[in-house]
């Protein structure tokens, strides 16, 4: 352009094929296979979360591929190698606002910039919630768990408690009696919120134990998780429970912050999409991984309903030609 001309910045007028919003195994994978399609993705990371959930782990012993495991951020770091050897531009910066209806959708940066494109997948994942706990991020991966599934192994013989009394507590606990010697249950109410059929199942089980009326108010450990300070929500007791494992199950919140006014939710707050697909209830809008799933939320089940919107996204941009 002449010096009089007004530089034309990208926000004012590219319209890209694909924005991806998130960088855990979902959006990393939706890149990989954008990007391979010549959809030149951009990929909007976030700013602290980049990676998603596995950054926060240690050992993953259950995806795919590798055989003696990987550490959760070298598989994270691995993913974003992969999606950029193959075109794909990863933003380290945070969405603050999506404007999903018509044909171009927007994406709002924090600052201020603008950006457009005719796809848009959601990979914004899932949060699981925490107790609050000071120790409770530094013992993460070191004995404090929020998944059975992905670190039952690692406690076989071992008394391990779990926290919550929903179904998905009692659940984990449950499973979680395949390795470990003891399983008690620590629920701050008298009562279970859980299914009758997942009570029984727990009442029945000779390893699970439960504590009534009780709250997790510390957690003990140098290096690992070697016992919980529990106070007894009626009298106010604290007492220390020695065990080697804490599994927090007391729900968890899909990020659907940014998106929440415009699609459908179920009603467990996840994005509604339509059967096997990536598709939600506006065209050109798809989601992926955690933030639709409130079941397997695993991350070769997040990173295959990343190449699953990916298809989709491809259908939906040879449709529009
Ligand atoms: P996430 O990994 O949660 O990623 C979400 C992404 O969205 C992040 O990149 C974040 O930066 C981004 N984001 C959110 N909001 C914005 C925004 N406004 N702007 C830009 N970006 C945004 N699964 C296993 O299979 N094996 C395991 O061993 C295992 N261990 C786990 C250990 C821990 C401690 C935890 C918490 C989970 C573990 N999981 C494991 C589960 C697994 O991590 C998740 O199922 C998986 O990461 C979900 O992937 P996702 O891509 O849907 O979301």
């Amino acid at each position: 352009p002449k010096n009089d001309e007004p530089t034309v910045t990208e926000q004012d007028d590219t319209v890209h094929d694909v924005i991806i919003v998130g960088s855990g195994p979902a959006g990393y994978t939706a890149a990989i296979y954008t990007a391979r399609a010549n959809l030149s993705p951009i990929v909007f990371a976030g700013s602290v979360t980049a990676g998603g959930e596995l950054m926060n782990t240690t050992e993953v012993e259950n995806y795919p591929g590798f055989i003696d495991g990987i550490m959760g951020p070298e598989l994270m770091s691995s993913m974003q190698q992969q999606a950029e050897r193959f075109g794909a531009d990863i933003r380290y910066e945070d969405v603050v606002a999506l404007e999903l209806e018509g044909e171009v959708k927007t994406v709002t940066l924090e600052d201020g910039s603008v950006h457009r494109a005719h796809a848009v997948i959601i990979a914004t994942g899932s949060a699981y919630r925490e107790l609050g706990l000071p120790d409770e991020k530094r013992l993460s991966g070191h004995g404090v768990s929020w998944c059975a599934t992905c670190d039952g192994f690692f406690f076989k013989k071992q008394h391990i408690a779990v926290v919550g009394g929903g179904d998905s507590a009692l659940e984990e606990a449950t499973f979680l009696t395949k390795f470990a010697d003891k399983v008690t249950i620590i629920h701050r109410r008298d009562s279970f919120r859980a299914s009758e059929i997942m009570q029984q199942r727990a009442f029945d089980d000779p390893k699970i134990e439960v504590l009534w009326n009780a709250e997790v108010v510390g957690i003990n450990g140098a290096d690992k998780v070697e016992s919980v300070t529990v106070r007894d929500t009626q009298t106010q007791a604290t007492s220390e429970l020695a065990i080697t494992g804490l599994f927090v199950a007391i729900g968890s919140d899909p990020r659907t912050g940014l998106v929440k006014d415009q699609l459908e939710l179920t009603v467990d707050g996840t994005i509604a999409v339509d059967g096997r697909s990536s598709t939600t209830s506006l065209a050109g809008v798809f989601a992926a991984g955690d933030v639709v799933d409130s079941t397997y939320r695993q991350a070769i089940t997040a990173a295959g309903s990343g190449c699953v919107a990916a298809v989709d996204v491809e259908h939906y941009l040879a449709a529009l030609e």
